[in-house]
């Protein structure tokens, strides 16, 4: 059986020494090892970004695509080896701008696949630009006097979107974030996972001390529960969207393989995708 270190290759990420994106990468390798995947099972698509490289250093299959494009690459892939265990990675410009619709649609569809998000809520490889993440006011290259428009809430995007698995981790945390990307796999249905992973060099504002002063942990919480849909939007709202473990989880929601019952011996050109009426029925 795969250990982590099956996942390691010999690949140097040519990330900033401290950045968030070594511990989003550490978790995935232990998240993989640790649900029984094997290299040959896995593979991981992502888009562009420092965090797009991530794709180059796990061993696994990998496929670095085009800004804001890993996820329908991804699903592509899902429905063209079934057998395959999926994941999509990007950064905030990749799944909140750009790609915000794949983002959306994605999470509908419903595909039995992991999406994670690093989000340093700021453009890294570009140098420091405002993203659809930085906070209001925040003072970057592209907007020095302080941004005028509010972030986007990855949460409540997702919930609203209809995902049956909506996660938030922090890079400070590899504990926690290895055992939500786990359940992410283990998900039977897409799985949304957002991570604070700062980007030391050019966000001072977001760094691992102020997450680490401003972040709730849910999992601590006795009176959450994350297969509440409404409690689960009450308390990302509460604590304005600083909260990290497994937000909402509905185990129930059918996947889009599940939806389609002869799905898994459907051939994969001109297939016969035979929908019964009971599908029908459970909307
Ligand atoms: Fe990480 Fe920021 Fe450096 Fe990019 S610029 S590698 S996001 S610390
Ligand atoms: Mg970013």
């Amino acid at each position: 059986m795969a250990t982590f270190k099956d996942f390691r290759n010999d690949v140097k990420p040519n990330w900033c020494p401290g950045c968030g994106d070594f511990a989003v990468q550490a978790a995935i390798q232990r998240a993989a090892a640790n649900v029984g995947l094997e290299p040959e099972n896995f593979a991981i698509v992502s888009g562009i970004g420092c965090s797009g490289r991530i794709s180059g250093y796990i061993n696994a299959y990998g496929f670095h695509g085009i800004h804001g494009r890993a996820l329908p690459i991804a699903q592509g892939l899902k429905m063209a080896n079934r057998d395959l265990t999926v994941m999509a990675a990007g950064g905030d410009g990749d799944g909140f701008a750009i790609g915000t619709n794949h983002t959306i649609h994605a999470i509908r569809r419903n595909i039995d696949m992991t999406y994670v998000v690093m989000d340093n809520q700021i453009y890294g490889l570009t140098k420091g630009q405002t993203s659809p993440r930085s906070m209001f006011g925040a003072k970057t290259k592209s907007t020095p006097k302080g941004s005028i428009e509010p972030p986007i809430r990855p949460l409540e995007l997702a919930i609203s979107a209809g995902a049956g698995f909506v996660a938030q981790g922090f890079s400070g945390d590899l504990a926690q974030l290895t055992r939500i990307i786990e359940e992410g796999i283990k998900h039977k249905g897409f799985s949304f996972i957002n991570v604070f992973s700062p980007c030391v060099t050019f966000n001072k504002v977001n760094t691992y001390e102020w997450f680490k002063e401003h972040i709730v942990n849910l999992e601590e919480d006795p009176t959450f529960d994350p297969s509440n849909r409404s409690l689960a939007v009450q308390k990302v709202m509460e604590h304005d969207g600083l909260v990290t473990g497994i937000i909402y989880r509905d185990p129930e929601r059918q996947s889009y393989q599940e939806l389609v019952p002869n799905f898994s011996e459907a051939p994969l050109v001109n297939a016969e995708l035979k929908l019964s009426d009971d599908v029908f029925a459970s909307f």
